[in-house]
């Protein structure tokens, strides 16, 4: 990897440091690893284009407060990578003005799994937050105990009957380009691969690339063994195939959907990985 100078900046969250790679582009890599999530943001001029939330709402929150600060603007646009409810829990975070763009397999796999999704995390959440408020009681950091208070709200918010996650409404099935005054973002659709409709940010330009799920800092062959296995993607030869394809283009930064900023040699890593436990064992 070229020496990079990535700038991180000085801003306040348990959940996330935060860099600019470039002028008006923001990364937010989370603190911890899975199961957190990363997200970005980018300032174009007239434009502020939020890609992926956070899965802790409070996170989500940071993110937009993050975004004002830096940049003195109001979201323009939200993109959800793809349909993985860490990646879109903190899409209600949004005003209802703002749109939330999506491959239309990102809705339609919303969709069908919102059901299960919500039962899901209201069949935890009191189990959770028996869990947390014993757990809180022994806590002495003062960044522990504030995480764990806002994640007993957000179950408390969870088990209430009016709770809703808000769904993607601004659908496209196809690559497209937010061209702003100052910069402009290449919304590549990917198509099936880690999930049924992947989209990733690409800045040309600058030699960035925010991959959503499509990489990892850190894949885990017991993702594959394990009787409950996660992870299984859609199309792994696609997969494989675009992290291979975006690991030859000149670019410097590699934004994965969790973990830290990545390196060409990650790109590698991961597409070796699907290589060896997803594609050769059904070819
Ligand atoms: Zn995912």
């Amino acid at each position: 990897m070229k020496n990079l100078d990535i700038k991180k900046l000085d801003f306040e969250s348990i959940y996330f440091d935060l860099y600019e790679l470039n002028t008006g582009i923001y990364a937010a890599i989370t603190a911890e690893k899975l199961p957190s999530s990363n997200a970005g943001f980018f300032d174009l001029g007239n434009y502020l284009v939020i890609f992926d939330t956070m899965m802790d709402p409070y996170a989500t929150d940071d993110l937009i407060r993050a975004s004002k600060e830096f940049t003195k603007k109001d979201p323009s646009f939200l993109i959800n990578s793809h349909y993985h409810t860490d990646h879109l829990f903190g899409n209600r975070k949004f005003p209802i003005e703002t749109p939330i763009i999506s491959s239309s397999e990102t809705l339609s796999t919303f969709r069908t799994n919102l059901e299960e999704t919500l039962t899901r995390y209201k069949g935890i959440a009191t189990r959770e937050l028996k869990r947390i408020k014993e757990e809180i009681n022994k806590e002495t950091e003062p960044n522990k105990i504030l995480e764990m208070n806002n994640d007993i709200k957000t179950y408390n918010e969870i088990l209430e009957p009016t709770f809703e996650l808000r769904a993607p409404d601004f659908i496209i099935n196809d690559s497209f380009i937010i061209e702003g005054i100052e910069n402009k973002v290449l919304i590549n659709f990917i198509g099936a691969a880690h999930s049924p409709g992947d989209l990733i940010a690409y800045f040309e330009k600058e030699k960035i690339v925010f991959m959503g799920d499509l990489l990892f800092e850190e894949t885990d062959p017991s993702w594959v063994t394990s009787t409950n296995p996660v992870h299984v993607p859609p199309n792994p030869q696609r997969l494989r195939d675009t992290l291979i394809d975006y690991m030859e283009k000149d670019i410097d930064i590699y934004i994965p959907g969790h973990g830290r900023i990545c390196s060409k040699k990650i790109l590698q890593e991961n597409a070796e990985f699907y290589e060896e436990y997803f594609i050769k064992k059904t070819n």
